[in-house]
C-alpha cells in the first residue's frame, strides 16, 4: 500500500506559505508505517517544536492502473474521507531552506491520518465537496473541492503516469489555507459535509 500526497492544490495554501502557485501537481510520499491505524493512539512526535494540521479530502484507489487517461480517472477511487497530513513544519522549513527532501517532516510513523470511508456513488458531485477541521471544538481549516488546482481526476491521472496505482492506495489531495499548530491535549475532529468522520487527540 502506498500513500500519495499532494502538495500546493488551493491557491490560498500555497499563498499562506509563501510558495508558488505549481503548474503540475507536486507529488509526494508517505510509507504504509506512516498510516496511523485506528484505536491507536496519537502521539506528538519528539523531534518537532511545530507539528501542523493540514485537512486534506482523502481518495480510496479501488483498481490497479497505470497510464490512466483523466476521463477514464474515475473509476480507480470509490471511496472518499477526510484526513490529516500531519507536518512538523519546522523540519520541513529546514529542509526546504536546503533543497532536500520531506520526508523527515511529512512521511514519519502515524503522520497520515483518515477518517471513515464514504463510498463515492454516482449522484456525488466531485467538484462541490465541503469538509472542515475542527480544533478543541473551533473550526480551524474549511475546504471545498471545488477550490482545488488539480481536480481528483487529473492528480489520479498525473501520479499514474509516473507510479502504478494498486488497489488500497490512498491518495490525500492537498490542504486548503488555514493550516496551524497543535500541541498535546488539542482534540481534533474532521467533517465532509456535517459528517464526523474521524475524532482524534493528540497525547
Ligand atoms: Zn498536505
Amino acid at each position: 500500500m502506498k500513500i500519495f500526497c499532494v502538495g500546493r492544490n488551493y491557491v490560498a495554501h500555497a499563498k499562506e506559505l509563501g510558495n508558488d502557485v505549481p503548474e503540475e501537481p507536486v507529488i509526494f510520499m508517505k510509507p504504509k508505517s506512516a498510516l496511523l491505524q485506528s484505536h491507536t493512539p496519537f502521539y506528538y512526535p519528539e523531534f518537532t517544536n511545530e507539528l501542523h494540521y493540514e485537512c486534506e479530502l482523502v481518495l480510496r484507489i479501488s483498481k490497479n492502473g497505470k497510464y490512466i487517461q483523466e476521463k477514464h480517472a474515475s473509476k480507480y477511487y470509490n471511496g472518499i474521507t477526510v484526513g490529516i497530513d500531519f507536518t512538523a513544519r519546522d523540519i520541513q522549513n529546514q529542509l526546504k531552506e536546503k533543497g532536500l527532501p520531506w520526508e523527515k517532516a511529512k512521511a514519519w510513523d502515524n503522520s497520515a491520518v483518515i477518517g471513515k470511508w464514504i463510498d463515492i456513488k454516482p449522484e456525488l458531485n466531485k467538484k462541490d465537496i465541503n469538509f472542515c477541521l475542527y480544533k478543541n471544538k473551533e473550526l480551524v481549516q474549511q475546504g471545498n473541492s471545488a477550490n482545488m488546482i488539480f481536480s481528483f481526476d487529473s492528480i489520479i491521472a498525473h501520479i499514474s503516469n509516473y507510479f502504478s496505482l494498486n488497489i488500497g492506495d490512498l491518495v490525500f489531495t492537498g490542504t486548503p489555507a488555514g493550516v496551524g499548530e497543535c500541541v498535546v491535549g488539542d482534540d481534533l475532529e474532521g467533517f465532509i459535509e456535517d459528517e464526523s468522520l474521524f475524532e482524534l487527540s493528540i497525547k
